[in-house]
């Protein structure tokens, strides 16, 4: 009982954060809370004002309809920070949201980070996470996120292989004795495959989507494998020859065809990363498997095509929108127990 009403007072006194900052989605989970905050990574700006108008999902809500005096924007694209002054204003936003109450002591907050990020781009998420308000400032590469997220054990020599597919990027790492063996990354996930999306119907129909129209197309009736019982549903655009709003019928196995070549980018990420992969290791991968996260792990089929198309186990984690930032909780809620993870670099 003595344990467990500590626990409720270093909650109060401590309000120590852990981020996953993704292209896609911000989720902030809070010590000893949960996950408090999970929203689009986007901001909407008046251009005149260079005000902020909107975070998150209102921000998204924004994307594709704004008037002319206002800009929606991805301040994440390609895993990495493109502007620093809107992500950092969008981190204030979330980190106000995901705390309500004014504390006196600034938390502590880990940040998960693309493994491919640069020396540059990582002083710049610590400098925006510090801006925003934080004391002190951890960094972890996403995929180890990930792995403790699913409970893999990331400190013991044999070897686990993560595959994330995020709006951004798809990152397939091994992880062994806590740090990354060998890590490859690209920069197609979900966003380029709403884009292949749009350029089919396009092609195809004559017919301009948006991006957001084109991502729920996606979700409702997109796969990478034929489904047993194939779909069709009624998408709007406009009509780029008379120019008006029409409404066409689209089935899932031409969405599928649209979404073959981010499919097999993917796949091709997959084969070569593990040809990259230390003998010693690969062994470990075939008798483990492979686990997927990200948003776009969820993309139907997509498993069973990387299963088909490598003959080893891959299977998506249960909760693959989740799984990093909880992964980053755990990381937050044990860190002596995994000082080894957190990504050093000089404070100067
Ligand atoms: P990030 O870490 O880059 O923010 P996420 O892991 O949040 O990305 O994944 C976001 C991507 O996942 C988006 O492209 C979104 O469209 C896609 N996504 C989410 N749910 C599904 C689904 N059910 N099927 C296919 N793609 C999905
Ligand atoms: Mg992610």
């Amino acid at each position: 009982m003595g344990f467990s009403l500590r626990r409720i007072l270093s909650g109060w006194i401590t309000n120590d954060v852990a981020i996953d900052l993704g292209t896609a989605t911000t989720l902030v989970y809070v010590k000893g809370r949960g996950i408090l905050l999970n929203e689009p990574s986007v901001v909407a700006i008046d251009n005149r004002s260079q005000k902020t108008i909107a975070v998150g999902r209102e921000a998204k809500r924004m994307l594709g309809r704004t008037p002319d005096g206002i800009n929606a924007i991805r301040p994440m694209k390609d895993g990495v920070i493109a502007d620093f002054e809107i992500v950092e204003e969008m981190l204030r936003a979330f980190l106000g949201k995901a705390q309500k109450r004014r504390l006196l002591i600034r938390p502590r907050v880990i940040v998960c980070v693309p493994s491919g990020i640069t020396a540059v781009e990582m002083r710049a998420v610590r400098d925006s996470v510090e801006h925003a308000g934080a004391r002190e400032v951890y960094l972890v590469a996403e995929p180890i996120a990930a792995a403790v997220g699913v409970g893999l054990p990331v400190d013991t020599p044999a070897g686990n292989m993560v595959i994330d597919v995020g709006g951004g990027t798809t990152e397939i790492a091994v992880i062994a004795l806590s740090g990354i063996v060998c890590n490859s990354s690209i920069r197609v996930g979900g966003d380029e495959m709403d884009d292949a999306v749009v350029q089919y119907i396009k092609k195809t129909y004559n017919l301009m989507i948006g991006e957001q129209t084109a991502e729920v197309i996606k979700i409702k009736i997109g796969s990478a494998f034929p489904l047993p019982e194939e779909t069709e549903m009624e998408v709007r655009g406009i009509d780029l020859v008379a120019g008006i709003p029409k409404t066409i019928k689209v089935g899932s196995a031409e969405i599928r065809e649209a979404l073959k070549e981010p499919v097999a980018l993917i796949a091709e990420a997959l084969r070569s990363a593990l040809e990259k992969t230390p003998p010693e290791l690969a062994a470990d991968i075939v008798d483990k498997g492979i686990v997927m996260t990200g948003g776009g792990s969820l993309l139907r089929g997509l498993d069973a095509l990387l299963r088909e198309d490598t003959h080893l186990p891959i299977s998506v984690v249960s909760n693959p929108l989740e799984c990093v930032v909880l992964g980053t909780g755990k990381i937050l809620d044990e860190i002596e127990h995994y000082e080894k993870v957190l990504i050093r670099y000089s404070k100067e």
